[in-house]
């Protein structure tokens, strides 16, 4: 469907990716896509898939590629998809990416949009504390495992920045402000 926005949403940990992805999805009426959220489901749910990837959350890891592709591919394939999705949390890796551009190429799409909030890192390590300080539910937002899922951001996601900058076109949206700000400026980037 022209028109529709296809939107991959990239950002450290701690940048508020999933506070203005909730939003953006809303007002779009569009499915918010979280793999992290799919994956935590799935650990709360005990299920196979569950098992599988608790220690890996625990860590802060990455869970492997074609874990992830095999989600996103399937999440995809519903047909509230059609009207438009955002992605949140994927990909994380440029083989994740690769694999996204691909799958999409095969349904003839690709996407619209690809934004990347950028906050300084200073900002962001405060920001994680503070969430996980005031009890956000997530264990990986405390101490060490949150340095990691920093880590693990600079070494193995922020290439995708740059995958997405050599096939098209990345729009910075600074990350800082208040939650309304932040969204504004998302608000003009899409429109
Ligand atoms: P998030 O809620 O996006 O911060 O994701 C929480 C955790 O889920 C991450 O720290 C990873 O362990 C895992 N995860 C989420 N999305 C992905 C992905 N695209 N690739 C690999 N692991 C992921």
């Amino acid at each position: 469907m022209s028109g529709a926005v296809r939107l991959v949403l990239l950002g450290p940990p701690g940048a508020g990716k999933g506070t203005q992805a909730v939003l953006v999805a809303q007002h779009r009426g569009i499915p918010h896509i979280s793999t992290g959220d799919i994956l935590r489901s799935a650990v709360a749910a005990g299920s196979e898939l569950g098992k599988k990837v608790k220690s890996i959350l625990d860590s802060g890891n990455l869970v492997p590629d074609e874990v992830v592709i095999g989600l996103i591919r399937e999440r995809l394939a519903k047909s509230d998809c059609e009207r438009g999705f955002l992605l949140d949390g994927f990909p994380r890796t440029v083989d994740q990416a690769k694999a996204l551009t691909a799958l999409l190429k095969d349904i003839g799409r690709e996407l619209s949009h690809v934004l990347d909030i950028s906050v300084p890192e200073n900002v962001l390590i405060d920001r994680i504390r503070s969430r996980g300080a005031q009890g956000s539910g997530r264990a990986d937002d405390t101490g060490e495992v949150a340095a990691n899922r920093l880590k693990v951001y600079w070494e193995q996601t922020a290439p995708v920045t740059s995958y997405y900058n050599q096939i098209g076109r990345v729009i910075k949206i600074d990350g800082l402000g208040t939650i309304d700000e932040v969204q504004a400026r998302i608000g003009k980037a899409l429109d």
